[in-house]
Formats: C-alpha cells, structure tokens, sequence
C-alpha cells in the first residue's frame, strides 16, 4: 500500500509549517493558508481520518472535540457576538479537497446562503 504524505498530518506533527492556534492531545487547529474571512481556522482530529464518512466507532468523541475547540476559538477570536459559519465538506461534491477531517471555522464578515 503506497504511503501518500498527508498534508495536514504533517502539519500537525510540525513537520510542514503552518500557524497553530490550538493543539492537545486529541486536537489541532491552524489557520487556512487561503483564508477566506478575517478569521479561518481549520479544526482536525490529531488522528488521521479521510472524512466525515470514515469515522470508526469510538471517533464520535472527536468531533464533539472538535465542536468545543471551535467555540473556544470563536470566543479567542472576538466573533462570538457577530456570529460565525462552522463548515464540514465530505467528499467531492462537498468541495472537500483535502482528505483529512477537519472543521472550518470562518467569522469576521457577513456570510451569505446558499453556499456556492
Ligand atoms: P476543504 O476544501 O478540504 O474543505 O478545505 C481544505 C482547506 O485547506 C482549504 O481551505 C485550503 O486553503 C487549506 N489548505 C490546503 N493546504 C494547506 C496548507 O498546506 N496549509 C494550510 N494552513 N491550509 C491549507
Ligand atoms: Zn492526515
């Protein structure tokens, strides 16, 4: 089976930089290289897992961690008030275009729906 390096593995074990807001044991967060908003943080479980449609059992606590650290960085970030956007693509139809779970969390300016 052929080992594709994945991007946000290395990321999150410092070996590709990026700029991390957030790290536990379970939990990495870093800001989107692309942002799209004043504030974009990308959300990942430490574990590597393709997609929402991959997760195993014992892995919904995950993204229950990945919920918290949302709301914590949405405090830390001063958007609480205004509101922000929480976005999970899966797969190709949901413009997922890197295969390892992460959550989007995307504030600072007015959003707008539907989502193109
Ligand atoms: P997706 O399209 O899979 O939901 O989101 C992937 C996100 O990862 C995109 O918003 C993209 O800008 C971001 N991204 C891709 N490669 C890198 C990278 O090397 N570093 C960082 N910080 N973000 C990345
Ligand atoms: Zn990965």
């Amino acid at each position: 089976m052929s080992k594709q390096p994945c991007i946000f593995c290395q990321i999150i074990h410092n070996e590709v930089n990026a700029i991390i807001v957030y790290q536990d044991d379970r939990v990495t967060a870093f800001r989107d290289i692309h942002p799209v908003s004043p504030t974009h943080i990308l959300i990942t479980p430490n574990k590597h897992i393709e997609s929402l449609n991959m997760l195993a059992a014992g892995d919904e606590v995950l993204i229950q961690n990945l919920f918290s650290v949302a709301r914590e960085l949405a405090l830390q970030e001063k958007i609480v008030g205004s509101g922000f956007r929480l976005v999970l693509n899966t797969g190709p139809d949901g413009g997922q275009s890197v295969a390892h779970l992460h959550l989007h969390l995307i504030g600072g300016r007015r959003m707008h729906w539907p989502p193109g």
